[in-house]
């Protein structure tokens, strides 16, 4: 864990800077210029402990990577929908900001719909899935336009009437499936296993039939939907499941003697690199992955939907949090923090599965040098296993230093956890100036951009029932 990259304050998970990685190494830069600046201008102090921030430039980098890889390996003129899965950062102006980027929603929840909506994405550029869908979601998604995937039989049933009885034209209309190829590293991430929860078991006895013979007997289904990867599982078994589904539609069409399946929606699942600042595996090489085991895929017959989450935002997302109190405990030095379980559940939870980089920055927001020391990263919540990191090397954390967990920008601070009522962190945008390019490597000011305010105590209070503090007492 010894050596760091001069001027960096990151330790790394696995031992190794990847140097080659010049893009991390920029991203990394603009990352400490950004703390520091947050301290410099009062965005982080004793008063405001804790802060999500999300580097702009890097967003647009990583949507571009996007585009630029399917773009590389689809035919010319091939329709491409890169939809956002919004579970991933629910934040209206990330969402915007995507959008802006050419890339559009996926969404699972009226919530999720909504932001999209505030977010000014189209129906056309929106797509829902969710395994529970009400017929509410369901007249609603048809009634404006959002493409859906249906989860199972009994949801293509409650289509069924809804398509029958609709007036106007209908959105692009699929059905999820689970290609069954197995499982990942991480079980909780794992959606193509044999007993997955989603979508419709391919390899049960009569279910890919049932499927086939569900296409051929309703027009309307023009898509076929797999989402089988998440954080864990490696690039060539998500290939697999992409392989399957366009296996099933290819006999589809076939069966229908038409190209009834025009549009495959792959799903998203690109692992995210949670040990280093290189951004691997990249957009490009699971294009390339997919074009070396499905070839037919990007021939131009199919149109194309992906709904990548993670691998868009993780890289680009610090929480920042202050020590508060630095102590020993059984010899063991324990910097006590403001970030804990309420913005990185999975990995207090969880620490096997989802560890993280810890950066040490001094009390002015400078990357913090000096001797490393093993020592407990610990948050304010009041349980023993409230950790971000244990036994971990690092430049000694003293009071009125500041801890940041690197690549948090996807599933922790946008998915705030309410133990001991602490409130949601602000987050704010950056942006470093200076290199006119958004690289971050020139010195100029630091602008931030507030994506959402710090919850306030009477928000909390007002959550939690406030209004009704009598409603249990005067119960007859
Ligand atoms: C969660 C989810 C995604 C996004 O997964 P990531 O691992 O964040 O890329 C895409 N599609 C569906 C259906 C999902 O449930």
């Amino acid at each position: 864990m010894g050596d760091h990259r001069e001027g960096t304050a990151v330790d790394q998970l696995s031992g190794g800077t990847d140097t080659t990685d010049a893009s991390g190494a920029v991203a990394a830069a603009r990352r400490d210029r950004a703390v520091r600046a947050a301290v410099a201008q009062g965005l982080l102090g004793p008063d405001t402990p804790l802060v999500g921030l999300l580097d702009v430039a890097g967003i647009r980098e990583s949507a571009a990577e996007l585009r630029a890889a399917f773009a590389a390996v689809a035919a010319p003129g091939t329709p491409v929908l890169h939809a956002f899965a919004v579970k991933a950062a629910p934040l209206v102006p990330v969402l915007r900001l995507l959008h802006e980027e050419g890339v559009g929603a996926e969404v699972a929840s009226p919530g999720e719909l909504a932001l999209a909506r505030a977010a000014g994405v189209p129906a056309e550029r929106t797509v829902l899935d969710s395994p529970a869908k009400t017929p509410a979601e369901l007249r609603e998604a048809l009634a404006s336009g959002v493409a859906l995937n249906a989860d199972n039989p009994q949801e293509v049933a409650r289509l069924d009437a809804l398509v029958a009885a609709a007036t106007g034209p209908l959105p692009p209309l699929g059905v999820r499936v689970n290609p069954q190829i197995g499982g990942g590293s991480i079980e909780a991430l794992s959606t193509a296993t044999a007993t997955s929860k989603f979508g419709v078991a391919l390899r049960d006895e009569g279910a890919r039939e049932w499927v086939v013979r569900a296409y051929l007997e309703r027009p309307w289904l023009t898509r076929l939907h797999a989402h089988t990867g998440s954080q864990g599982i490696p690039l060539a078994l998500m290939a697999k499941g992409v392989a399957a589904a366009y296996a099933l539609a290819e006999e589809i069409n076939e069966r229908a003697g038409r190209r009834q399946v025009d549009t495959l929606d792959i799903g998203g699942g690109l692992p995210v690199n949670f040990a280093s600042d290189a951004t691997t595996p990249t957009y490009a090489e699971y294009a390339r992955v997919l074009r070396e085991a499905v070839p037919g895929l990007f021939d131009g017959r199919y149109g194309l939907v992906t709904e990548f989450g993670r691998s868009l935002l993780a890289k680009h997302g610090t929480v920042v949090a202050r020590v508060e109190y630095a102590k020993s405990a059984g010899g063991r030095p324990v910097a006590v923090t403001h970030a804990g379980v309420q913005v990185a559940t999975r990995t207090v939870y969880a620490p096997g599965a989802w560890p993280l980089r810890i950066a040490a920055y001094d009390a002015g927001g400078r990357p913090k040098t000096g001797p490393e020391v093993v020592q407990d990263v610990a948050g304010p919540a009041c349980f023993a296993g409230d950790l971000l990191a244990t036994g971990r090397a690092l430049p000694l954390l003293e009071q009125g230093d500041y801890a940041a967990a690197l690549d948090t920008g996807a599933y922790y601070f946008a998915h705030h956890y309410a133990y001991n009522s602490l409130a949601r962190p602000a987050v704010y945008g950056f942006l470093t100036g200076g290199d006119g390019d958004g690289s971050g490597a020139g010195s100029g000011e630091v602008a931030f951009a507030t994506v959402r305010e710090e919850q306030s105590v009477a928000e909390i209070v007002a959550e939690a029932g406030g209004a009704r503090a009598a409603a249990l007492t005067s119960l007859a």
